[in-house]
């Protein structure tokens, strides 16, 4: 096993330019495991599941895409601004990939799965209870094609509807959201997703606003 630290106080004592690079190249070789240390991967919205994933040139131009790029791994997403592919869709999809080397993994944007937030729109209100169980279906449906789900930005909120002023009662805002988006994961995307695939993962990926994540129910360490 090769360490970096190691590899540049050998560059440091030759002092020949042309060392470095060799050893580090010697190094990875040795090392198979060193060539994956970057894996790229994309995501296939839900939305270009249904425009390019559908057919079998689609497929076929979206793996060239892949291939050209270097890409190893792409997330296959069921669910988006209220549209859902259809599962059939999706299995092909996974399939093909799969297939062809590639990982896949599936994905779920939480928007537009219902009443949305009375503050940023792109986002929903989860004290509703229509919502909560929509989300649950979605995380359901999901878990029952891939066996690794990634959430995209979207799941927090910023609602203060009258349903979510109640359901607060004496809280600080960021206190109730902390509490209604830990019950989210819990009841309504890790529980519904395990019931249907007891060896699910479920990534939470994170918008860039990191300053206000415990405002609106990110509660990273939790
Ligand atoms: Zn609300």
């Amino acid at each position: 096993m090769f360490s970096f630290s190691g590899l540049s106080k050998l560059y440091q004592r030759s002092r020949l330019p042309f060392i470095y690079p060799l050893v580090l190249l010697g190094a990875l070789l040795a090392n198979p495991l060193a060539l994956r240390a970057l894996d790229w991967s994309t995501l296939f919205t839900a939305q270009d599941v249904r425009d390019h994933l559908s057919t079998d040139q689609g497929r076929a131009d979206a793996l060239d895409f892949c291939r050209k790029l270097g890409i190893s791994k792409v997330y296959v997403e069921a669910f988006r601004d209220g549209y859902q592919p259809d599962e059939q869709t999706l299995k092909t999809a996974r399939d093909f990939f799969r297939q062809a080397g590639l990982r896949v993994s599936g994905c779920v944007t939480t928007t537009g799965i219902g009443k949305t937030s009375s503050g940023w729109h792109v986002a929903v209100c989860y004290t509703n209870r229509k919502n909560q169980e929509r989300l649950a279906s979605i995380f359901r449906f999901a878990a029952g094609i891939f066996d690794e789900i990634m959430i995209d930005d979207f799941f927090f909120t910023d609602c203060e509807c009258s349903e979510c002023a109640a359901a607060k009662g004496s809280m600080r805002w960021p206190q109730y959201r902390e509490k209604l988006m830990l019950e989210m994961a819990r009841e309504r995307v890790l529980g519904p997703a395990k019931q249907v695939n007891p060896n699910v993962k479920v990534i939470l990926k994170y918008p860039q606003w990191y300053d206000n994540f415990q405002e609106r129910g990110y509660i990273v360490d939790k």
